[in-house]
């Protein structure tokens, strides 16, 4: 009996339910249970022997297991860290030289611009911060003497400017610098960096990902190419040495949780949607983002770029007084930082200090809620 050809690629649901998935075999579970061991019987014989474990800090079962997964979903070979900081700070750190230029944007993650300031610059790397949009043009001027490594940053949070990925890419391969895309926003069934052409593929699976608020997880994931390979054995290194790896469970947890990204972001992304039309034709409301809407300046490169939408949004009130008077009249629209996850939140980035905003800046993710609850929820808040 022939078996019938399967549609190529997979679907999104398909492939996150199977992915990292071993060969069923019978009287096993459907996914490997976590492995909790520090170290394992070496017995007698030296470590390492026909591959057993002697250690988990370098590599662990349920961490190759996990990383197998989110490797597939990338298009690249993962490394798994305890949190997104952890993998951003490792892509970075494990790179660069005294005397190199790294190219980060000025309007990403604001935890990226700390590392950069207070640890970069004391070893003596010169860190150039550029606005996402613009990083394009650096790219296409050819400006990037002693450029080491390019950190895109998109859709950027909090304010979902969007970057030409492989625009960038082909200025990097030209000059022989890395290109790392921080890709936490979009995730990896949103959005295939190392298919346009980057180098490093890395992500905060702190949010959507994992998407229950309840785990902290980063990852990086390197290209199938030569520079690729060489980036992961020394990335691999130094989680070994700086020792951040996550435990266990996290990455059970993760492999978890994953299985129903598709469904999250679909629904997260009707609930945007929704939302996005509700901020829109509001009058106390303006600077409406999501680069999903065909109004938005970012529309086009991410139909062309992007694979599909979520539930990220960005929108401008008055000040402090009218984003408070939101959380107070809503039910659903919880004030919380982060993103991604099932809930619906809003978070006021102004209040943390980090990011160039006005003070009535607010970042919404919109969770799994029903949409009609959702939109009257907010409808009745706003007034
Ligand atoms: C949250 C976030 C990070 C940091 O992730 P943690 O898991 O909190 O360390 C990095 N980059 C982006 C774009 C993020 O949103």
């Amino acid at each position: 009996m022939s078996i019938p050809e399967l549609p190529s690629p997979l679907g999104d649901g398909t492939r996150l339910v199977h992915a990292g998935d071993d060969p069923a075999v019978p009287g096993t579970p459907l996914r490997p249970s976590p492995v909790f061991a520090a170290p394992y019987h070496l017995g007698d014989q030296p470590p390492g022997w026909q591959g057993a474990d002697g250690y988990a800090r370098p590599d662990n079962p349920t961490l190759r297991v996990f990383e197998r997964a989110v490797g597939e979903l990338d298009g690249g070979d993962c490394l798994s860290f305890a949190t997104g900081m952890a993998a951003i700070s490792s892509a970075v750190l494990a790179v660069v030289r005294p005397g190199d230029r790294v190219v980060l944007p000025s309007d990403g993650y604001y935890a990226t611009r700390v590392l950069a300031r207070d640890e970069l610059e004391r070893f003596g790397v010169r860190v150039d911060l550029v606005a996402t949009p613009e990083i394009e043009d650096v790219a296409a001027r050819g400006d990037l003497d002693g450029v080491r490594l390019v950190l895109l940053e998109t859709p950027s949070n909090p304010r979902l400017e969007i970057c030409d990925i492989a625009a960038v890419a082909r200025a990097t391969s030209a000059t022989g610098a890395v290109l790392a895309v921080d890709n936490t926003t979009a995730s990896p069934i949103g959005q295939r960096p190392l298919a346009l052409g980057a180098d490093i593929t890395i992500g905060s699976d702190t949010k959507a990902l994992t998407g229950h608020s309840d785990v902290l997880l980063g990852h990086v994931s390197t290209a199938r190419t030569e520079t690729g390979r060489q980036l992961h054995t020394r990335i691999a290194a130094w989680r070994k040495t700086t020792g951040n790896t996550p435990g266990a469970f996290e990455a059970w947890l993760g492999h978890r949780s994953m299985g129903t990204l598709d469904l999250r972001l679909a629904r997260q992304a009707a609930n945007a949607a929704a939302i996005v039309e509700v901020l829109a034709g509001h009058p106390a409301v303006s600077g409406v983002r999501w680069p999903w809407r065909p109004q938005d300046p970012s529309y086009a490169l991410a139909q062309r770029q992007m694979l599909r939408p979520n539930g990220v949004v960005s929108a401008e009130f008055a000040d402090e007084a009218a984003v408070l008077q939101l959380v107070r009249s809503s039910r659903f629209f919880l004030a919380a930082t982060s993103f991604g996850g099932v809930h619906t939140t809003v978070d006021r980035r102004a209040q943390w200090g980090g990011d160039a905003v006005p003070e009535g800046f607010l970042r919404f993710s919109c969770g799994i809620e029903d949409t009609a609850d959702l939109v009257a929820d907010l409808t009745q808040a706003l007034g």
